[in-house]
């Protein structure tokens, strides 16, 4: 009675179910506080979905360093979750907390220019090859800027994305290809706008739909992470991007590289660890070290179309920019982090570390005849429960499985280890350790042990 997973639901079941017991009698702390935060919190939590964790009560952080967290009832977690990429460079990282301090006697906000910004669009012109460069407070930000200049600019309205795509709860992007027709994603609160009149959906990987869907002559620019991570990982095809840009340019449309997950791939992005020539870049997430902060480029060509479409729009409001965006604290911390850790050298043991985990997973896995893949990019590693990578967002969606996958981030948090939810990714950081990576190992090891034994 395996499912797909290679594993029986009902043994997943009830190692959930023992697991959750295990979380509940170790967290008496974590419990307290999450019920005395659902007295002025709705749904208990900051932020409704950090009640879909796969623990049964919110867990309460004491404080983070480096690659490691200490909740409230005292028990330490290696952390390769690392804030969904926020915390790339580690909790706290030296030079970031250092500049934070500094300039915090100094001002905070001030909605003027000070002497960082200049550095820190330089710094980011040399690492991803764009000339210029605008800032937003958020990953989501800065592509919804984006899409604004770019609609401006080309005068076009549609957004062509790929199927399981996320950028972020920018609205434009929530479309699914469901049995190859575009669907408003039911989930999306509130959203009245009948969103697939401009926004158009295709496959990863697939340069026939890419054509279709850009020969229209419509479509002011895709949008794209250039690897899915978002729904598990999905690579591109080897020579997927190189035909993709030359469609996109040929039919007059504008490539957006979204490279806030990807930053792993180096200190350039992946687009510039693999030779993909994006027309605008957008960061966001690690490149504060953790303070919120994003930044998008632009092309030379894209940057004087935009200043052009501004000149000659109407004078007022443009949609684009929130006050508190560039303050002065988010430019120290961008400052501290591009110069301290976008940098070659700190990149290079980070993946190395993500690839020995792969392999060592890959082997495991395979001691356990499990059908399972396991894929990485840069400092990013995942598994996914099926026995070839995806090659789209269909197939990566299909290969998902929520009650094993809660059954698994349960038991490994239960023994010290935090992996990233919603999927399967764990990240590197410059302090995970050769041991924080065995700690690791070991413990899917035994979850696996559990899983598939008779
Ligand atoms: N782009 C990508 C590729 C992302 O994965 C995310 C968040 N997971 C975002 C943008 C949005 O980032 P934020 O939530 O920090 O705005």
């Amino acid at each position: 009675d395996n499912s797909s997973t290679g594993i029986s639901p009902a043994k997943v079941r009830a190692l959930l179910a023992r697991e959750r017991e295990r979380y509940a009698l170790a967290r008496p702390l974590s419990r307290a506080g999450a019920s005395r935060a659902s007295e002025h919190m709705m749904f208990g939590v900051p932020l409704h979905w950090m009640s879909d964790w796969s623990t049964p009560f919110a867990l309460q952080v004491a404080r983070a360093r480096g690659a490691e967290l200490l909740d409230v009832d005292g028990h330490t977690l290696v952390d390769f979750c690392l804030g969904d990429t926020g915390a790339m460079f580690g909790h706290s990282p030296t030079a970031v907390a250092q500049a934070l301090q500094a300039q915090a006697v100094n001002g905070l906000t001030t909605m003027l220019a000070g002497e960082d910004a200049a550095e820190v669009a330089r710094m980011l012109a040399e690492r991803f090859g764009l000339p210029q460069w605008q800032f937003a407070m958020t990953a989501t930000d800065a592509n919804r800027f984006v899409l604004r200049w770019l609609r401006a600019i080309t005068d076009r309205r549609v957004l062509l994305v790929f199927n399981g795509c996320y950028h972020g709860t920018v609205d434009d992007v929530f479309v699914d290809l469901v049995d190859g027709r575009p669907v408003q994603r039911p989930s999306l609160l509130g959203q009245v706008h009948d969103l697939t009149t401009t926004t158009r959906v295709i496959e990863f990987n697939d340069l026939a739909a890419l054509e279709a869907a850009l020969s229209p002559g419509d479509v002011a620019c895709v949008l794209a992470e250039p690897v899915m991570t978002n729904t598990g990982m999905v690579l591109p095809d080897p020579g997927f991007w190189e035909k993709a840009t030359a469609l996109i340019r040929h039919h007059g449309s504008w490539l957006v590289m979204d490279e806030t997950h990807t930053l792993s791939s180096g200190p350039g992005g992946y687009a510039q660890a693999h030779g993909i020539a994006a027309d605008a870049v957008v960061v966001g997430k690690a490149l504060g070290g953790g303070m919120p902060c994003a930044a998008y480029g632009f092309s030379a060509d894209l940057a004087a179309r935009a200043e052009a479409a501004k000149r000659a729009a109407a004078p007022g409001h443009s949609g684009i920019g929130t006050t508190l965006t560039a303050n002065l604290l988010a430019m120290a911390a961008m400052r501290a982090t591009l110069s301290t850790y976008l940098r070659p050298e700190v990149f290079a043991p980070m993946h190395a570390r993500a690839e020995r985990l792969a392999r060592d997973l890959r082997a495991l896995i395979q001691r356990h005849r499990l059908p399972w893949c396991v894929t990485q990019v840069g400092a990013r590693t995942e598994f996914q429960f099926c026995a070839q990578p995806p090659r789209n967002g269909t197939e990566a969606v299909s290969a998902m499985n929520a009650e094993l996958e809660h059954a698994l981030h349960l038991y490994l948090l239960n023994e010290g280890v935090l992996i990233t939810p919603f999927h399967n990714m764990m990240l590197i950081c410059p302090d995970t350790t050769d041991a924080h990576v065995e700690c690791l190992l070991s413990a899917m090891d035994r979850a696996l042990l559990e899983l598939v034994s008779d």
